[in-house]
């Protein structure tokens, strides 16, 4: 399979050959198809196979396919991570990818001015990339709304686990429309994470690599 095979937009597969990629990898070949045609997606994948891409390009790919804006403090895609890092890491993904497009990524991490992701909430986003703590917080203080997300995807679901955030994705989870997309990625598959994709997800496809 080549990139081109996927039924990618144009900006973005020359965001791909800029970056120098050839091929897509394992993961990217199956999470690519299944979130494109709408699919809730469960799957096993670990740092280095390439599945930041991999959940990354079919959101950019919807953001190409329709401009629509959200209203004022809220997002089409959200993506949790559970560190700082890890959310600066997929950001930065987001940011190579749509360097063709015209689309904003906002991150909400704890330590931030508050004052600054406010402003960048103003006008409505379209992908938010968040640490779920802070993410809360802000919709506490109305500063942020969740009803208008289309696809969430839950990147490093086990690992979030282990730094204690499982109610806080719950509580996320429980607040989003409940006709929407659901992608849970997780280098293991405890048995909590297992209940929580019973509880969230949709039919989903698994994959694994
Ligand atoms: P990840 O598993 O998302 O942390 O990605 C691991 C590394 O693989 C990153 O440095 C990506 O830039 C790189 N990468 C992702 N997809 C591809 C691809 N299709 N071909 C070559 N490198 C890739």
């Amino acid at each position: 399979t080549q990139f081109s095979d996927l039924g990618l937009a144009e900006p973005i597969l020359r965001a791909i050959s800029a970056q120098g990629y050839e091929t897509p990898t394992p993961i990217q070949q199956q999470v690519i198809p299944a979130m494109m045609a709408g699919n809730d997606i469960l799957g096993t994948a670990q740092t280095g196979t390439g599945k930041t891409a991999a959940f990354v390009l079919p959101l950019l790919n919807t953001l190409a396919k329709s401009n629509r804006r959200p209203d004022a403090k809220a997002c089409r895609a959200l993506v949790l991570a559970p560190t700082r890092e890890l959310a600066a890491q997929i950001v930065e993904s987001v940011r190579a990818y749509s360097a063709e497009m015209r689309t904003s990524v906002t991150m909400i991490i704890g330590g931030m001015k508050i004052s600054k992701q406010v402003r960048a909430m103003q006008r409505g986003m379209d992908i938010v990339v968040a640490t779920p703590g802070r993410l809360l917080d802000l919709q506490s203080q109305n500063a942020i709304r969740l009803d208008q997300v289309e696809t969430v995807v839950i990147d490093e679901a086990d690992h979030m686990m282990d730094m204690g955030f499982l109610p806080q994705i719950r509580k996320v989870l429980a607040q989003l429309p409940e006709k929407r997309q659901t992608v849970l990625l997780s280098a293991t598959m405890p048995k909590d994470i297992r209940a929580l994709a019973d509880k969230f997800l949709d039919n989903p496809v698994n994959i694994a690599v």
